[in-house]
């Protein structure tokens, strides 16, 4: 065993302090201090720190107690059987070893080389709410009490009799002496906005999440409010006394957690449907992986699912730890929120010269994919979160959503830190870093800056402009790092035998790139204007633009001298209308767009096409798609994600990026995601690439 660092020593102690607070503030006051997730991270950290150093561990660890202490308020009982809490997963490979570790302990592990036995377990959905102990006395409810720290809990019989799904009587012809049954009482999304709504008119403080909203309900002095607040619940655990047996109208004794569950059910109680029987763990993976989508539609909150094994004698073999069951883990979805180190602050120089000050961080999973990189927007952002060397900061990313520091965890800082700051000279090309007043961005305005030039490129060639495959974020770093490309132009002078001699190119992707350099000059003319990147002038705006305006020379003049026929085309304000006027004011973009019509590049709509709008313009477009939604996903066999894009709003089709019940349909090539999930879910029609031609060619 490594001696225990000091660090570690000081480290642990205000991971304890910090969990106990925060513990404090969940499970007595109602009123989280912070995420779920960032608090499972840093417990996670802890419980490391303990099992790598356990001189470490000491009694008021929040790791050696379950929940928290019973409320003043009301009387405590104590449970007849112990309610304990759960241990969590958050990976397969943590599942895994969980399942290993069974094995062990009931001494099953198999032979190296033998495959792992089977042994069912019911995978059920972890209903984010409050456990429940109730018990009966010959069939009649006498009790109920809150989980407390597992051992003695709240009594809160009066509140939990106004819940309509908890049964006053159990359904049986002879109910044994006493029956114990664990379950969780929850609040549907709909009662928990309809609360927090009400509490927002009174003026009262917000609960934080449906749990939270539960738990401080149960906790009512006045069941009257209890019983407005509408909560449900979902029984999941039985206990019998050994010598019970049924007489035969009523429901056999159960051997497993599957047979209990039918047996809950029968007696009266509401039982959660959406429960399995898995053979095997990768049964089980599949549950898991089934709800990971499909929770979304369900009424209530749900934060992972629970797998416990089924045989309830192989469940009392492999017994308990301090705080919970060794038969059963609690297998959490993949988290927004997470802490981490930061390792350092960089400052990122963008295509337009905007400074972003950009949080570098030890690695942690979010939402399904890794994170170690965040934006923190820009300096004021920066001060106002008052971050310092080596701070514990707390991540944020939902979905597809760019990660982002949300806050620093200061408790966690190390004395005397030094605050961070963006530099006062630009990274990349050392020149003076502005920032004009009344501004948030801070710039680097060396138009020759390496920086700015590498943005200019990268967004030229994205699929939103030029769209140009093979011509990624690093072989565009060594063109401008060797100086062989100055600009945009510079790319269409570029030849095969150069690019071959380039790290990581051989002679095959050098050609083929020069070709695909050579069809984007066909790309049409909306898309040239927005691969110029002018500030404000996105891909929507581009194509407004283009529309309204045929060519590079009408826009010039238009915004040259007539700024009101830039406003008066829809969506497009005064602001776009200053940003265009300047751009064409500044005698480098002009020689910049001189030497691409020289090369090819149109930077105008075909003639034929001059002045009528030759470009569909999405939503609204005429053509026998319109008024149906498209969602795409996946790569296409043949059509790159644009192509059919352009495909389907020349069609007069809309191309949105998520899916709804609005959506029409959602076209899936290979490795389709979670959004070809949703459409499953939703009933929304799939189409392939085959499918999604027929219906383009069954037009008029
Ligand atoms: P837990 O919520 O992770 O798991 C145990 C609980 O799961 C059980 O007590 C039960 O109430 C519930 N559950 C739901 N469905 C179940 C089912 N089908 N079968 C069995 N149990 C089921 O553990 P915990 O000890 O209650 O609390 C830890 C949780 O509380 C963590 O998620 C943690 O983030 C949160 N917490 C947050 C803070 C904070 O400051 N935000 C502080 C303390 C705890």
């Amino acid at each position: 065993m490594p001696p225990t660092a000091a660090a570690e020593s000081s480290r642990a102690e205000e991971l304890r302090r910090l969990l106990n607070r925060a513990a404090h503030a969940y499970y007595v006051l109602d009123a989280p201090e912070m995420e779920d997730p960032v608090y499972d991270r840093l417990y996670r950290e802890l419980l490391d720190l303990e099992a790598a150093h356990p001189e470490l561990v000491s009694p008021d660890s929040p790791t050696r107690r379950v929940g928290g202490a019973p409320a003043d308020g009301f009387r405590t009982v104590e449970h007849r059987i112990p309610l304990l809490s759960l241990d969590n997963a958050f990976s397969s490979e943590e599942l895994e070893a969980w399942f290993a570790r069974l094995l062990k302990v009931m001494d099953r592990t198999p032979e190296a080389g033998e495959p792992l036995p089977p042994l069912p377990m019911v995978g059920e959905l972890k209903i984010d709410g409050n456990a429940l102990a109730l018990s009966y006395e010959q069939g009649v409810l006498v009790r109920a009490a809150t989980r407390g720290d597992g051992e003695r809990g709240e009594e809160i019989t009066a509140n939990v009799r106004t819940i309509q799904a908890v049964p006053l009587r159990l359904q049986l012809e002879r109910p044994p002496a006493w029956v114990e049954v664990r379950g969780e009482a929850f609040i549907p999304d709909g009662t928990f906005a309809a609360i927090n709504a009400e509490r927002e008119a009174r003026g009262e403080s917000l609960f934080a999440n449906p749990r939270n909203a539960c738990a401080g309900t149960l906790r009512q002095l006045d069941p009257g409010v209890v019983a407005s607040r509408r909560l449900d619940f979902f029984a999941y655990t039985l206990h019998l006394p050994d010598d019970w047996s049924p007489v035969r109208a009523d429901p056999a004794r159960p051997r497993s957690q599957w047979e209990s569950l039918a047996w809950l059910a029968a007696a009266g109680f509401r039982v959660n449907p959406n429960a399995d029987l898995c053979p095997d763990l990768a049964a089980v993976e599949a549950f898991f992986t089934d709800w990971e989508t499909r929770r979304a539609q369900l009424p209530y909150a749900t934060d992972g699912v629970v797998v416990k094994l089924d045989d309830l004698r192989l469940q009392a073999d492999a017994g308990f730890t301090q705080k919970a069951p060794r038969w059963a883990i609690a297998l959490k979805y993949a988290a927004e929120e997470a802490p981490s180190k930061l390792l350092r602050l960089v400052a990122q120089v963008g295509r337009t010269g905007v400074v972003t000050p950009v949080a570098e961080f030890e690695p942690v999973p979010l939402a399904g994919t890794t994170v170690s990189r965040a934006t923190l927007h820009n300096a004021d952002r920066l001060a106002e979160l008052d971050l310092r060397a080596g701070d514990t900061i707390v991540v944020r990313k939902a979905g597809e959503i760019i990660p982002e520091v949300v806050r620093v965890l200061s408790e966690l800082r190390t004395p005397g830190a030094t605050p961070l700051q963006l530099p006062p000279n630009c990274p990349e090309c050392s020149s003076a870093l502005v920032r004009e007043e009344g501004e948030a961005a801070t710039r680097c305005v060396n138009s020759s800056c390496p920086a700015i030039l590498r943005g200019a490129l990268r967004h030229w060639v994205s699929k939103g402009g030029l769209d140009v495959d093979g011509l990624g974020s690093k072989l565009i770093e060594q063109l401008v790092d060797r100086g062989l490309v100055g600009s945009i132009a510079g790319l269409y002078r570029l030849d095969a035998a150069l690019l071959a001699s380039l790290e990581r190119m051989g002679e095959t992707s050098a050609q083929k790139l020069v070709a695909a350099l050579e069809a984007s000059k066909q790309q049409p003319w909306h898309r040239q204007l927005y691969g110029l990147g002018i500030h404000h002038v996105g891909a929507v705006n581009a194509k407004a633009l283009a529309k309204a305006f045929p060519s590079a020379v009408a826009l010039h003049e238009a915004a040259a001298e007539q700024p009101e026929a830039i406003t008066a085309v829809f969506g497009i304000g005064g602001e776009i209308a200053e940003s265009l006027r300047q751009w064409f004011a500044t005698p480098a973009n002009l020689a910049l767009l001189a030497e691409l019509q020289a090369l090819g590049i149109s930077m105008a709509a075909p003639e034929g096409e001059q002045g009528v709008g030759g470009e569909s313009d999405g939503p609204g477009g005429a053509g026998h798609l319109s008024g149906q939604t498209f969602v795409l996903t996946g790569t296409l066999p043949s059509l790159s994600r644009s192509q059919a894009q352009t495909l389907i709003e020349a069609a007069g089709g809309k191309v949105s990026g998520s899916v709804s019940k609005k959506t029409s349909y959602v076209v899936a090539g290979a490795e389709a995601g979670s959004k070809l999930t949703k459409a499953e879910t939703l009933g929304v029609a799939v189409l392939d690439e085959a499918g999604l031609r027929a219906l383009l060619a069954s037009g008029p």
